[in-house]
């Protein structure tokens, strides 16, 4: 626990191919202090946006080249420096970095030493879109203040409790270790948070709460927790497997894959494109927005409608499989952008589900706020809930959590 004048900023970075996107926070008062973004890194049109939160000032808008995540994390950092909250402040305990694959052995949040960066570096494989950008993020930052705790936060790790019979893939089990195939689930940051804030909203403890947590972004992926612990999860090896996302297809009979390697003679580069980049909403109609398509939905645009069918039918899937896993559900949550702000999708994934004690209500359903909220009417069996994500928060609370503990020497020699 930290008490008022004890140093409690954490920065939060979260490092993508070509952009940096940036949180302060203040973990004593519980408060986001300045947030921005980086992006277009090494083009001549990079922009910075930075906005001060806690000073109430205006937001900052920078364009121009900027080469690297080294310039990039300075460039952030002289923004950071203008509000008085510079990363060479005595008042910054930690950096926190999401990184996206953990593999099978980081299933915690971990403080980075050469060992656990080399470490990270062998998952690439795994995550080659996206690790590199985590380690490019982490190189710099200590570059930056190498005094300073730095901490992985992996958007695998809250999967990691997933029973056997749920993480492995029925492969020849020699085969699958060697390669480490098997279901790692991503995401995993907000369905810790959102899994933890709906059991609150519930007034119920998170030990003895079981939730669906469908998280719908331009990637989306549904989770089953039982106890704060996740059974199960729609994500596989990659983020490709299960739900219809923004461009990629999610489920699909692996045989696709050597049909169009076989008959159309694509390879398995060209596939990767297909499955990863052209699919999914914007595969079946062009757009991966979902205001865009419910917009031509309400024009009667036929594309649009099949798009948003297939979507549904995904997600309906998912939650009827994830109460077979759970058994009991006491809610099922809706999260990021889709799940947040589309009421119609909320709407039609639980129509006709009064069998398994779900409903909304439509003038709840329908009410837009930034709160974690109700949607099912009162009395409901299972309740329908929106809980916005936060993972910048969840990576604050977890690099805080680990960098004090580490710094408090009861703990060390316990
Ligand atoms: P990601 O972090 O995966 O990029 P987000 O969680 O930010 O995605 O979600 C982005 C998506 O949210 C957009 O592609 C859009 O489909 C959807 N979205 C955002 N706002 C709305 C809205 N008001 N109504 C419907 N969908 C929305």
């Amino acid at each position: 626990m930290s008490t008022p004048g004890t140093p409690a900023r954490v920065l939060v970075l979260n490092s993508g191919s070509s952009s940096v996107k940036y949180q302060l926070l203040d973990m004593a008062g519980d408060e986001r202090l300045a947030a921005g973004l980086v992006e277009r890194i090494g083009e001549r049109t990079s922009r910075l946006v930075h906005t001060p939160l806690a000073s109430g000032g205006e937001r900052r808008e920078h364009t121009g080249r900027i080469a690297d995540h080294g310039e990039a994390l300075r460039a952030l950092s002289r923004e950071l420096a203008r509000d008085g909250l510079g990363l060479d402040s005595r008042e910054l305990v930690a950096v926190g970095h999401r990184v996206v694959h953990g593999g099978p052995r980081f299933t915690e949040p971990t403080l980075i030493d050469d060992d656990v960066l080399a470490e990270i570096e062998k998952l690439v494989p795994l995550a080659p879109l996206h690790n590199p950008a985590n380690i490019t993020g982490i190189r710099t930052a200590r570059e930056l203040r190498p005094d300073l705790p730095q901490v992985a936060v992996f958007d695998t790790a809250f999967h990691a409790s997933m029973p056997e019979h749920a993480f492995r893939y029925a492969i020849d089990t020699s085969v699958a270790d060697a390669h480490l195939v098997r279901r790692y689930g991503f995401h995993g940051t907000s369905h810790a948070y959102v899994s933890r804030r709906a059991a609150q909203l519930l007034g119920r403890a998170p030990e003895d709460t079981n939730v669906i947590v469908l998280h719908l972004g331009n990637g989306a992926s549904a989770s089953a927790v039982a106890g704060g612990r996740c059974l199960d999860t729609s994500m596989g090896l990659t983020p490709l497997e299960g739900l219809v996302m923004g461009t990629r297809s999610g489920d699909l009979d692996p045989a696709v894959v050597f049909h169009l390697a076989r008959v159309a003679g694509m390879s398995v580069d060209a596939v990767d494109e297909l499955l990863n980049k052209k699919s999914g909403l914007v595969g079946l109609c062009g757009d991966n927005d979902m205001r865009e398509i419910r917009r031509r939905v309400d024009e009667g645009d036929r594309a649009a409608e099949l798009a948003f069918a297939i979507y549904i039918h995904r997600l309906r899937k998912y939650i009827g499989a994830y109460f077979a896993v759970l058994g009991r559900v006491d809610a099922v949550v809706f999260t990021a952008g889709v799940g947040e702000n589309a009421a119609e999708v909320r709407e039609a994934a639980v129509a006709g589900l009064e069998g398994f004690g779900l409903a909304v209500d439509g003038r709840r359903n329908t009410l837009r706020s930034q709160e974690p909220r109700l949607v099912s009417p009162d009395g409901s069996r299972v309740a329908v809930a929106v809980v916005p994500t936060d993972e910048e928060r969840e990576i604050a609370r977890q690099t805080f959590a680990l960098a004090t503990r580490e710094e408090d020497p009861s703990y060390k020699h316990a």
